[in-house]
């Protein structure tokens, strides 16, 4: 385990420290926060990005499949707004395909599938302590954990200038990346409360899971998730369809007025990214991800967030889509 400046730090030097590095291909899913490529692009890596199941915005294995070469070395797989990529399965594809896993659980912490807690199903793993996330400091910070001493050893070279030991350098590109003391002892205060904010947004999930189910009809839906307590929806994602009758901005601007601010996680992919066209990617490569990114919306979630506040969410959603249907007959019985 090894305290690091950020998340992005935490996958870069996490990847290095796992001997991952020029040469070497690394799989990752294409809707990810782009801090995940850019985290396996710093480290040297050549990232190759793998398309997503379009109902539950997790790695599609099948894809990663297809993407292997001989170069491929490991597969990040993306802890997904606060739910685990299947472990077993990941497991399973890693063995198979002799690749070594390095978790991307920046959204995840105490996130637990299968009997498995994430950042315990890889090799080592990344996470992320920006304010926004389930364990947030009041800025930035991240951590490496794995349970490897040689892993471990190499990051903490790396971090503190590639020094062996005090003042003897044996990394040439060891940097300085520390978990600010403050954000730490902030961290240790918010730590053991975790378990129980990550509860509280479980709860309220399930709660929007139930008051959803009427507009399935207007084409909302939530993405496909495990059910029980070990997503821990670092955010709430539906899906606004085709069928529905209203646009997702219309959507949300209604929310909006009414005072309910949602967000796109994330409206881009990463391949369409225009930082990273050298890439050799083009529209249509991971119609997946392409099509989520048009679709999902996040609603509110975080763990002060109450059973009424999710029904107010869901009753103006629901208006606007009454109306949004009713309308038409309204103005035809007014001729
Ligand atoms: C936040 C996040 C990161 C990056 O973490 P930082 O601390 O902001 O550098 C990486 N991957 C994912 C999936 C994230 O959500």
């Amino acid at each position: 385990m090894g305290g690091v400046a950020s998340g992005t730090d935490a996958i870069a030097l996490g990847l290095r420290a796992c001997g991952i590095g020029p040469g070497d291909e690394v799989l990752l899913p294409a809707n990810t926060f782009v801090a995940t490529l850019i985290g396996v692009l710093r480290a040297g890596a050549t990232p190759v990005l793998v398309d997503c199941d379009g109902d539950t915005a997790l790695i599609d294995l099948a894809a990663a499949a297809a993407a292997i070469s001989a170069r491929t070395r490991a597969i990040v797989p993306v802890h997904l707004y606060g739910q685990m990529v299947a472990p077993d399965a990941l497991q399973r594809f890693a063995s198979q395909h002799d690749l070594l896993i390095f978790e991307d659980a920046a959204q995840a912490h105490l996130a637990q599938r299968q009997g498995y807690r994430a950042g315990a199903v890889g090799v080592a793993a990344a996470f992320s302590f920006y304010p926004s996330k389930n364990l947030g400091a009041l800025g930035d910070g991240g951590m490496v954990l794995t349970n490897t001493d040689a892993i471990a050893q190499k990051l903490r070279s790396l971090r503190n200038y590639g020094a062996a030991h005090k003042y003897y350098h044996t990394e040439a590109t060891g940097t300085n990346s520390r978990l600010d003391t403050l954000q730490a002892a902030v961290l240790a205060l918010k730590l053991p409360h975790l378990e129980q904010w990550n509860q509280a947004r479980n709860q309220m999930a399930s709660r929007y899971d139930y008051s959803l189910q009427p507009l399935a009809e207007y084409g909302i839906h939530p993405l496909r998730n495990q059910s029980g307590p070990g997503h821990v929806y670092h955010l709430y994602v539906v899906r606004v369809t085709a069928a529905c009758p209203l646009d997702r901005d219309t959507l949300q601007q209604a929310l909006a007025a009414a005072g309910i601010q949602t967000g796109i996680h994330y409206p881009i992919p990463c391949h369409l990214q225009p930082a990273f066209q050298d890439l050799g990617y083009d529209l249509g490569d991971f119609p997946q991800a392409e099509r989520l990114s048009q679709e999902i919306v996040s609603l509110p979630m975080y763990p002060g967030l109450s059973e009424t506040q999710v029904q107010q969410v869901v009753h103006r959603l629901r208006v606007a889509l009454e109306m949004a249907v009713n309308l038409p007959t309204l103005n035809s019985l007014a001729h």
